[in-house]
């Protein structure tokens, strides 16, 4: 067991953690970020990001985050690419154990990000990035006059699909069960909407395609009946998981399990204790968001070690 003591500790490498390290690093506290053996995020798990400004082409998601990396690493941002198991908030300084660290800390940054949950299908992680996607926002575009099919019934799958027909010429919405659990007034949008289609009652069983998709399997729950439904891409919208496993019993979480910001800005429910990205944010999730609030985080961060007289 080794142990060490800092000023900060940032726990995950996605775009709200290492945008809080560029800030971390260079306001001279000296962060340590603790990456997990799947570093990166969710970015890791796309492929042409076109949203991220300052890349005007575009940009690889993997590519993107290994310069986020570098540009912190560029600042003295310290890695320990380590999964933690376990955090002790409760007393000062806060205590992380990853591997067989002990990592001491004035004050931490989390940003552990969320998971979008996903079918389990065959066909879906492969073809994940080349028509599969969980991101209507981030790969809508990619879908001009294309046929899409989307899984979900709630407020996400109702939003995705009425915003994915102002690119594609028709979205099939598959539902497991014979009524939404969105709300009213996005049922109603959606069901307005002639480029949407319904099929209720039904799950994907597989997503075929060569290289990208080209069809999905579709079986009727009630009668198991199976047809293939012609598409050039899927999107999952079944709901996320936030990955806040570490912190169910010291922080407060909201009924979907994200973690609460307390106040104003990104402080959490124990005071020293920010919080920033996807494990907070159910309503944006997007990688520039998330920067922006690992920007924010830093800098509450960095105001209450100031506070507290250890900002030197
Ligand atoms: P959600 O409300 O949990 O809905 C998930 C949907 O996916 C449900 O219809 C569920 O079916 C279905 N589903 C779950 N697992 C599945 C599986 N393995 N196979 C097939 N279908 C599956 O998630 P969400 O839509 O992402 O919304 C999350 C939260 O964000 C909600 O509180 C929502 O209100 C909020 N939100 C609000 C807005 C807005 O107000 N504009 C927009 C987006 C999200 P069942 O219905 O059968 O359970």
């Amino acid at each position: 067991m080794s142990e060490r003591d800092k000023k900060i500790v940032i726990i995950g490498s996605g775009p709200a953690g290492l945008t809080a390290a560029v800030y971390a690093a260079r306001a001279n506290l000296d962060p340590l970020l603790i990456e997990g053996f799947e570093a990166g995020g969710q970015l890791m798990l796309t492929t042409e990001v076109e949203n991220y400004p300052g890349f005007v082409d575009g940009i690889m998601g993997p590519a993107l985050m290994e310069q986020m990396r570098k540009q912190a690493a560029r600042f003295g941002t310290e890695y320990l690419t380590q999964n933690v198991t376990s955090v002790d908030l409760s007393e000062r300084p806060f205590r992380i154990n990853a591997g067989d660290e002990v990592i001491t800390a004035a004050t931490v940054v989390v940003a552990t990000g969320a998971q979008a949950k996903m079918l389990e299908v065959p066909g879906e992680r492969e073809l994940l990035g080349h028509g599969v996607s969980t991101c209507a926002t981030c790969d809508g575009f990619f879908f001009r006059d294309k046929e899409l099919a989307i899984v979900g019934g709630g407020d996400s799958a109702m939003e995705e699909a009425t915003f994915l027909t102002k690119f594609a010429s028709k979205v099939t919405v598959v539902h497991r069960r014979g009524s939404l659990r969105a709300s009213k007034i996005l049922q109603e949008r959606a069901f307005e909407n002639p480029k949407i289609d319904f099929v209720w009652d039904s799950t994907i069983t597989r997503i075929s395609g060569n290289g990208k998709v080209d069809a999905v399997h579709v079986r009727n729950l009630k009668n198991q009946q199976e047809h293939d439904l012609s598409v050039d891409g899927v999107f999952v919208a079944i709901g996320h998981i936030p990955n806040t496993h570490l912190f169910s019993h010291s922080l407060e979480l909201n009924q979907g399990g994200y973690i609460v910001a307390t106040g104003d800005g990104t402080q959490t429910s124990v005071e020293g204790v920010f919080a920033a990205g996807d494990v907070v944010d159910f309503r944006y999730r997007q990688a520039i968001t998330a920067a922006g609030m690992g920007c924010m985080a830093a800098i509450d961060a960095e105001r209450y070690l100031d506070g507290i007289g250890m900002s030197h």
